[in-house]
């Protein structure tokens, strides 16, 4: 049985003051829910004010982004073993608001999930196809590349933190969801490119999640399907009883 992982993306929302406030308000919510796991991914500046408000909680803590130099001169970069040292249990890798503003492509975005592997956070890799790729035909293809460049030559071994978030670009704040027969066959093409690279077993352990548009009036459908293990939500995770619901679909 995979447990579900239920992540917020906040991106480039919420002051430190904020983000504290949030929590104060969301923990009530979900205490006791152990069903499943749940992660906050603050902006950077807000980690240590979610970390402490959150401890003792069970909530992981995620950094949005990550660079995969340790350290050195790199203007505006944040590595593995800060994001722990403040506290991050998990990290998102290769957004595709990453993709599309900031330059990254699959090469940074292997680079960047060896960098969080090695440095013992669980990465959550991010793919999927743009519109233009969808009505091209090329939904397939563009999963398989994306996901073939993340996984090369990570080691089975040090495989299974990985968890994958299928997000159709589309979707992403569109309030368009993908329906769950795109979804399921989304996610079994990833599933299959993790095991080319892992092996059967480690592939059907991975938890991929699905992201796009995910709601407290949807969330119960998609997390119904067998081969989605869990969502990561931007929009609908600011607001603490949003994603209080969402977690508790
Ligand atoms: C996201 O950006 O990861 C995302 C899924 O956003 P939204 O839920 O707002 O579509």
């Amino acid at each position: 049985m995979r447990k579900k992982l239920i992540a917020a993306n906040w991106k480039m929302h919420k002051t430190p003051q904020q983000a504290r406030e949030f929590v104060a308000a969301f923990l009530p919510l979900v205490r006791h829910h152990a069903r499943d796991e749940i992660v906050l991914c603050p902006p950077f500046v807000a980690i240590p004010e979610v970390v402490e408000a959150s401890a003792g909680s069970g909530i992981g803590i995620g950094g949005q982004d990550l660079f995969w130099e340790q350290q050195g001169a790199f203007t505006g970069a944040v590595s593995a073993h800060m994001l722990r040292d403040a506290g991050c249990s998990h990290v998102i890798v290769g957004h595709s608001e990453r993709r599309q503003y900031f330059g990254e492509t699959d090469d940074t975005v292997n680079r960047k999930l060896h960098a969080a592997l090695s440095g013992g956070l669980k990465p959550i890799v991010c793919v999927g196809e743009v519109l233009e790729e969808r009505e091209a035909g090329l939904t397939e293809q563009v999963l398989r590349r994306q996901s073939s460049i993340a996984f090369r030559e990570i080691s089975a071994e040090l495989a299974h933190p990985i968890v994958v978030a299928y997000e159709p670009v589309w979707a992403i704040g569109t309030g368009k969801t993908a329906t769950p027969e795109l979804a399921a066959e989304a996610h079994e093409v990833i599933r299959a490119e993790a095991a080319k690279a892992f092996g059967a077993p480690a592939a059907a352990a991975m938890r991929i999640l699905y992201g796009g548009s995910v709601k407290p009036d949807n969330a119960s459908a998609l997390m119904a399907l067998a081969g989605i293990d869990g969502a990561l939500v931007g929009g609908a995770s600011l607001d603490p009883k949003s994603f209080a619901s969402i977690v508790k679909y």
